[in-house]
Order: structure tokens, then sequence, then C-alpha cells
């Protein structure tokens, strides 16, 4: 089973995929992460990476390709895949298809977890990282145990430079300039599958996990 999961920023897409990928024995690709960790590589590539990033903006088809590629092995993978951030536009929505077919696969459902701006937001920027091992906290509803430390390795939580404010504007808006056209896309396809976000982890989770199994 191959699956994407979609979402405005902070809708817990990452959380969803992870619990997914688990329980299903996915490949879990989340372009973020894996584009954070070449940003923190200091390459020449991971410096115009953090630019694209740190403005709210997407980085390339060129760049994303070669990502996904790197990542997507046939051996790699076991029941299928779920794609964590992408596609993020229709041309993308194209790539992944094109890489999925050349798997000798397809790709099957496409999750949009719908949560408001306003929720968004406050996620967002209550939204802590660690700098070392990447766990994620909120200070509202996960806080850390010890104020600025992360429970898992001890080290100092940051708030992501995408994560300010006005980049957090910027990401949404172009979530929904770019992102909606996939959504409707895939509605068209009838493989979208629209969650509730904005209702406790177990319970979304609960919900997908049964419309998977339509
Ligand atoms: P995320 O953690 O999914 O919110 O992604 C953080 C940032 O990484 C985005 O704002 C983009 O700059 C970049 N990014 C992640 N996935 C993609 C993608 N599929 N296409 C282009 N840029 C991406």
């Amino acid at each position: 089973m191959n699956l994407a999961i979609l979402g405005p920023q902070g809708s817990g897409k990452g959380t969803q995929a992870e619990k997914l990928a688990e329980k299903y024995g996915l490949l879990h690709i989340e372009t973020g992460r894996i584009l954070r960790d070449i940003v923190k590589s200091d390459s020449p590539m991971g410096s115009q990476i953090r630019e694209i990033m740190n403005g709210g903006q997407l980085v390339s088809d060129k760049i994303l390709t070669q990502v996904l590629s790197e990542h997507i092995t046939s051996d790699g993978i076991k029941e299928g895949i779920i794609f964590d951030g992408t596609p993020r536009d229709l041309d993308q929505y194209e790539v992944i298809k094109k890489l999925l077919g050349n798997l000798g696969g397809k790709l099957d459902k496409v999750i949009y977890l719908k949560i408001s701006n306003e929720e968004s937001i406050k996620r967002l920027s209550n939204r802590r990282t660690c700098q070392n091992c990447g766990e994620v906290y909120n200070l509202l509803t996960n806080p850390p145990r010890e104020e600025g430390k992360c429970d898992m390795c001890g080290a100092t939580l940051v708030q992501r430079e995408d994560d300010k404010p006005e980049i957090i504007a910027k990401r949404l808006a172009k979530f929904a300039e770019a992102t909606t056209p996939v959504i409707n896309q895939a509605r068209e396809e009838g493989i979208l599958q629209e969650i509730d976000g904005e209702r406790p982890i177990e319970v979304i989770f609960e919900d997908i996990v049964s419309r998977l199994q339509l």
C-alpha cells in the first residue's frame, strides 16, 4: 500500500505517518526531515536549501526528485511507502506517481489532515525541536519534563527558524495556493480521504486506519 499524507503545517502529519509506517511496515519518506538533515551537513547544497526553507518557500522539483530517488530503493520497500510532506503541488504529484509506477506500484490513497489556520499557527508557535536528536515537543500539549531540555538526550530545544510567525503565514499561504489543487485532483480520482485533524492523536489514527481498510 502506497500512501501520501498531506495537511497544513502543524496538522500532525508526521505523527500519523510514523504510526501508519509502524502499523503497516511502510517506508516513511519525510521530505522536511530529510531536507533539514542536508541543511545540517553544511554542504553547498545544504546552504542553498537552508535559504529556501527559512524563507518559507519550497525547494525545486529537481532537488526534491534527487532526494526522493536517493531514499527510495526497491529493496528498502517492504509493504509500501508513506510520503509525508510530498506532494506539495501538482508537479510533485506527477513525480511520485511516476516514481511509484517505475517500481511497479501506484498511489493508493491520499490522506488529507484538515485543521484551521488558527490551530496551525497555535501549534507551530508552540513547537520546539531538539537540536540534537530531532524529538518534537509542544509547549501546550506535550512539554518536556525540564524546560528547554530534551527528555530523550538532554540537549537544548529550539524553535525552528521556519516556525516563526511571519514565516508560518507564508508557508500556510503556499499550502493553500499550491497543495489545494493536489487535494482536488486526488478527490476527482477517488483516492482522497479527508480527516478532521483537530481531535486527539489516537482518535485520528483509528479513523485513518478504518478508512484504509474500506
Ligand atoms: P515540513 O517539515 O514538511 O513543514 O517542511 C519544511 C520545509 O521543507 C518546507 O517549508 C519546504 O521548504 C521544504 N520541503 C519539505 N517537503 C518539500 C517538498 N515536497 N517540496 C518542496 N519543499 C519541501
